[in-house]
């Protein structure tokens, strides 16, 4: 197949891509975003969005972004399903293929890949994920009204997700596999406030049993070594992310746990031509704002580098003529 030969690709459709599209259409670049696995990103498993500069009356994760899609759309940005397996960017241009077939040639890169929920690796994990096993309570608490649920974690989104299905469901077991919470203060009150929520300490998860569907749950005290089984029919992971970089590993530096390196203020990485933004790229912030702010910077670092790439080339045929 012949490679398509493009200005600037864009991988990634959260706040981050989209933002860049949008700036990279506006500027006559000629996008093309491909938008993964999950069209709209960690958004569209999240229910309302009250702290995004511009909605004084909130406004939903999938709503929203829809909204950034037309957006881009209408600025002409060239939007396709699609996942990026695999690049090359020992050349020039940067080489990308798509879905495992598909070869794109592109001078300049947006990685607005983002983020995915982490997950345990223990045994019934993968087997029951959707038949009761789930990383978003947002998006499957409803299936779990007036029953028995458990949440692992102890950071602020673990804390989010056990108060949110209190209200749904008749109890919250919330596994801490230390002896203390990492979420804030504020958020830890909220769910020691609620009597339905059951915080078991220095308790680990050993199994999921259940074949249909989750039936209950094995968790060890990593103190006495008891184990516990409880019965339970939702189980909500709720133990951090890890960004979505893995077919760049080889390519582009990255810290130790896979965010990419950015120089900083800028969204340039150590390949010419190959700018990041997003959660792809900050494991601090990770906000829907913070993203888009990132990608606009990624866009506006590209059109400047696409720029003087071509008066480069410009001046290479100059001198070649000569
Ligand atoms: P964090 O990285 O903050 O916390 C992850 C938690 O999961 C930690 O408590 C960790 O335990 C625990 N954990 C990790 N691996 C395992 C494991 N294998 N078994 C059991 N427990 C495990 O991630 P969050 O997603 O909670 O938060 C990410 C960021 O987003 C934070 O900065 C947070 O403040 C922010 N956030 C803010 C919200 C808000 O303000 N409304 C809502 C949600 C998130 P340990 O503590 O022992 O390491």
């Amino acid at each position: 197949m012949i490679p398509e030969k493009i200005d600037c690709l864009i991988i990634g459709s959260g706040p981050a891509g989209y933002t860049a599209a949008i700036y990279a259409s506006r500027a006559g670049l000629n996008p093309v975003l491909y938008q993964g696995a999950q069209p709209g990103g960690q958004l569209t498993i999240t229910t309302e969005v009250d702290n995004y500069p511009g909605y004084p009356d909130g406004i939903s994760g999938p709503e929203m972004m829809i909204n950034f899609e037309k957006q881009a759309k209408r600025f002409g940005t060239d939007i396709r399903y699609g996942m990026a397996t695999a690049v090359d960017f020992t050349g020039y241009p940067h080489k990308v293929t798509i879905d495992g077939k598909k070869e794109i040639l592109a001078d300049s890169v947006i990685i607005s890949t983002g983020a995915s929920a982490k997950w345990l690796g223990i045994d019934g994990e993968e087997r029951l994920n959707g038949r009761g096993v789930s990383a978003c309570a947002v998006c499957d608490g409803f299936f779990f009204r007036g029953q028995d649920v458990v949440v692992v974690g102890a950071g602020d989104t673990a804390a989010e997700e056990a108060s949110y299905l209190a209200k749904l469901c008749r109890k919250v077991y919330l596994l801490v596999r230390r002896d203390e919470m990492r979420a804030s203060k504020i958020m830890q009150k909220r769910v020691e406030m609620l009597p339905n929520i059951e915080i078991l300490w220095n308790t680990e998860t050993v199994q999921l049993n259940g074949e249909e569907g989750l039936e209950s749950v094995v968790v060890k005290n990593n103190k006495t070594g008891e184990e516990t089984v409880l019965d339970a029919t939702g189980f909500f992971v709720a133990i951090g992310h890890k960004p979505n970089t893995d077919i760049f590993k080889g390519y582009i530096d990255m810290d130790e746990t896979g965010y990419i390196k950015t120089i900083k203020g800028t969204s340039h990485t150590n390949i010419k031509g190959v700018f990041a933004c997003g959660d792809a790229q900050d494991n601090v912030y990770r906000q829907a704002v913070t993203a888009a702010g990132t990608g606009c910077m990624a866009a506006l670092d590209a059109e400047r580098f696409l720029m003087e790439h071509e008066v480069e080339a410009i001046e290479e045929e100059i001198t070649h003529s000569h």
